[in-house]
């Protein structure tokens, strides 16, 4: 049985252009349980899409070891059991809607229904929109589009790059809120990358802060706030403070480094 999540084990990645080096991510260990949901969280350029890009097969590490459900990343992928959304929801312009979220089981010739293909539609909100192309789609009709078709074949694992990160606000907040519904009927151990505090303190069961370039790892807080989550929860003293906390490590103030899991949540 197979129990592991995602591990990372001294990952370093030095990218080389030129003469000139640039170490991206310096020696990062994480520990990411099967199923949970884990938010990634960091200023621009300290190496989050590397890691995330490490974890798809699309990078290689310079040092150290990447296990993903005790398999490596090529494997995972080349057993399509990877689900992906990136920054820019990267649709096929000439495909529809519905087209678009059947690509993956196309490319992997899996079987999926014609039911699983309306039920995602539904569930990201798109109801009447399966013929329209992405040109006729908004930003945010476009990453819902995205994440229908990163869970379409139902991945054991789900890397989320900053998908929301071209929208308003209060569209943002209600993609968080989809895309919440669509992980947990997933069961997919996933990783989102984003450099919003209130978007990780929303979404996540943990949540990794990073440093500045070199990417390393400044602390870990565990996000105990019951689920469904909805919009109520911002509005909570509970969910403020777990911002500040977070936000003090994210500009080097002085919480403790590795604050042991659990004990994240402010009292
Ligand atoms: P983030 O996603 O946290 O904004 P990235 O992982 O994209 O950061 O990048 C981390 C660092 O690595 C940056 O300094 C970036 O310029 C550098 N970098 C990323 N990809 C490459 C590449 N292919 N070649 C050279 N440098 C890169
Ligand atoms: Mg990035």
């Amino acid at each position: 049985m197979v129990t592991s999540g995602i591990k990372l084990n001294n990952l370093t990645k030095v990218f080389t252009s030129g003469s000139r080096e640039v170490v991206a991510l310096d020696n990062v260990s994480l520990d990411v349980p099967r199923g949970s949901f884990t938010a990634l969280l960091g200023p621009s350029g300290c190496g989050k899409s590397t890691i995330l890009r490490i974890l798809a097969d699309l990078e290689e590490e310079s040092a150290g070891v990447v296990t993903i459900h005790d398999e490596s990343p090529r494997q995972i992928r080349r057993e399509h059991r990877l689900g992906l959304a990136l920054q820019d929801a990267s649709l096929l312009p000439w495909r529809s809607v519905r087209d678009n979220i059947r690509l993956p089981g196309q490319v992997m010739k899996l079987p999926i229904t014609k039911e699983r293909i309306a039920h995602l539609i539904r569930l990201v909100g798109l109801e009447g929109f399966e013929k329209s192309r992405p040109s006729q789609l908004s930003g945010g009709m476009r990453q819902r589009v995205a994440i229908a078709r990163a869970i379409v074949a139902n991945p054991e694992v789900l890397l989320l790059d900053e998908p929301f990160g071209a929208l308003d606000e209060i569209t943002r907040q209600r993609m968080n809120e989809e895309l919440l519904l669509a992980w947990a009927e997933s069961g997919a151990t996933a990783v989102l990358v984003t450099h919003s505090v209130s978007e990780a303190a929303f979404l996540a069961d943990r949540v990794v802060v990073m440093s500045p370039r070199p990417g390393r790892i400044v602390g870990e807080v565990a996000i105990d706030f019951p689920r469904p989550r909805g919009p109520e929860l911002l509005r909570t003293s509970e969910f403020h403070a777990v911002c500040d906390q977070l936000s003090g490590m994210l500009h080097g103030g002085m919480e403790p480094a590795h604050a042991p899991a659990g004990t994240g949540t402010p009292s």
